[in-house]
């Protein structure tokens, strides 16, 4: 069976004011500290698993920055993995990094370790906007960073660009987008500023020191930049996702195509065993439980039907959609059962979604309101 291994690396530089990801301030010996925690909670949940059943297929470490772990604690921690668990010889290992925290010593590092995939948290090339989310790195950090990638001949690596920040125009929008298909990367995620309740921006926004852009120009945008990336020959496989051929990314598939992923760190996410759980999120908590020999998880009761609604949402968000086979195998039940077809005939009539022999999937303007196809859809 394959399996998806996730660690949440729980440290930054800084705090951007729209990140609500569990992190703190990176301080190295609170860093020694969790690495410690992690061994103990690998060595458990790797020795949790059935004996001989799992081969992890991909590695992903996100947080956080990852781009400010200390390399030799990190690759403590992949020695100790591998001598728990086989690891396929054609493994994805992605590792999120900030421009900023990327130098040639840090990506060779990466390199050195097995990391096949760095992801860069570019967002934005306009130095204003970046100010606008408290990012530290500047444009030319960005630049670099990617040099970096080409010059230590990553085949695949991504790079994240946000759209819909505050005061940002179409124009913008457009510069932003040019200079990303310039430098070709071969994944890109393109994702709409979110304002989560509880961070600074939703703060500032209540105050009213800052007005979000209105949905209109939000989908404006979305629109415009995904038929940019469509004609510079990226593929689309997921709402917010562009790759060129053969760099899709595996890790996320499993997320939308319901396979197995074991999180580690905290605030971590997991699917194993058709058990779901996820850590605390809180480092001192993680920490002690761990010292304690306690796993620090939390269990998702969700029933069954919910996982297929999630299954559904999650299915949608893909190009390819969700076959009618792949969601018997799961759920012993037919998707159509799961639907509501009356609403299903009016959106395959505004082509909105095809419905086949094959399975439910979005139309590029279906794509556009998945949320409110998807709420429509269920039951
Ligand atoms: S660097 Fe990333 S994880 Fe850290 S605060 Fe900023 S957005 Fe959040």
């Amino acid at each position: 069976m394959t399996l998806s291994l996730y660690l949440h690396y729980p440290f930054c530089a800084n705090r951007c004011s729209y990140c609500d990801f569990y992190k703190e301030l990176h301080e190295p010996a609170l860093e020694k500290a969790f690495y410690r925690a992690l061994t103990i909670e690998t060595e458990l949940a790797l020795n949790q698993l059935p004996p001989g059943q799992h081969e992890v297929q991909t590695i992903f470490i996100g947080g956080g920055t990852p781009s400010l772990t200390n390399l030799g604690l990190l690759g403590e921690w992949l020695h100790l993995v591998r001598s728990l668990i086989k690891v396929s010889d054609w493994l994805e290992f992605s590792v999120e990094t900030n421009p900023e925290s990327v130098s040639h010593e840090v990506l060779a590092g990466f390199k050195a370790l097995g990391v096949n995939r760095p992801l860069f948290g570019i967002q934005s090339f306009n130095q204003a906007q970046l100010r606008l989310l408290d990012r530290i790195h500047n444009p030319d950090d960005s630049h670099r960073a990617l040099y970096l990638a080409r010059a230590l001949r990553f085949d695949n690596y991504g790079v994240d660009l946000i759209f819909g920040l505050p005061s940002q125009t179409g124009q913008m929008l457009a510069d932003d987008v040019n200079q990303v298909i310039d430098l070709a990367p071969p994944h890109i995620s393109f994702y709409q500023l979110a304002v989560e309740e509880g961070t600074p921006l939703a703060a500032q926004v209540a105050a009213g020191e800052i007005e979000p852009v209105g949905s209109d120009l939000a989908a404006m945008m979305f629109r415009e930049g995904c038929s940019r990336f469509r004609e510079a020959d990226y593929t689309r496989y997921e709402i917010s996702s562009f790759a060129m051929p053969g760099c899709q990314c595996r890790h996320n598939l499993t997320y939308w195509q319901g396979g197995e992923y074991l999180g580690l760190g905290p605030s971590a996410h997991s699917f194993v065993g058709d058990r779901r759980f996820a850590n605390q999120a809180n480092l001192g908590e993680y920490v002690s439980s761990l010292e304690m020999g306690q796993l620090p998880r939390l269990v998702d009761e969700s029933g069954e039907e919910q996982r297929m609604n999630e299954a559904i949402m999650l299915g949608l968000r893909l190009t390819e959609g969700i076959t009618h086979s792949s969601f018997l195998r799961r759920f012993g039940v037919a998707l159509d059962t799961r639907l509501d077809m009356k609403q299903c005939e009016i959106f395959a009539k505004s082509d909105h979604l095809v419905l086949d022999d094959a399975g439910l999937r979005l139309t590029e303007e279906g794509l556009m309101m998945v949320d409110e196809i998807t709420r429509r859809l269920l039951p």
